[in-house]
């Protein structure tokens, strides 16, 4: 399953990245942005960092500020036109249409990982795991228990 998986894929729409690299490298605040579905001015105005990691990221998606929560809860039903799924744990990434069944994923990873490696929700947070993502990923939501 994992040969020839670029072929038949429509040129020109992803974003264009380095894949040789090994190692994470941090996000810069305009993919951060774009991984938290919110305008780059927003994240400045807001103070993000120029650059986070991943883990900083993710735990903003986990913990978000007022401000996120709030941009979050203003912008219920308006679906944005194009995600940006970014693997937690490698890295990997592509540009794809959301689904309409997609709910907003709190992280997304490959779905040949493992995800008992991942840190577990907080406590009082139950974790949703959703396959078929894109075309390689498995997306994770975790939501408060009312
Ligand atoms: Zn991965």
């Amino acid at each position: 399953m994992e040969s020839n998986d670029y072929t038949g894929r429509p040129a020109g729409t992803g974003a264009r990245s380095p894949r040789g690299g090994s190692g994470r490298r941090p996000l810069s605040r305009r993919e951060a942005a774009q991984a938290l579905d919110i305008p780059l001015e927003m994240a400045t105005r807001h103070g993000l960092p120029a650059r986070l990691s991943a883990a900083e990221l993710a735990e903003l998606e986990r913990n978000p500020p007022a401000w996120l929560a709030q941009s979050r809860a203003n912008r219920t039903g308006k679906r944005p036109v194009w995600v940006e799924l970014r693997c937690y744990i490698c890295d990997f990434h592509e540009t794809a249409r959301p689904k309409k069944w997609w709910p907003e994923f709190d992280l997304v990873v490959c779905e040949f990982h493992d995800t008992s490696a991942l840190p577990g929700p907080a406590a009082g947070w139950r974790r949703s795991e959703f396959d078929g993502v894109g075309s390689r990923f498995r997306g994770i939501v975790d939501t408060l228990d009312p």
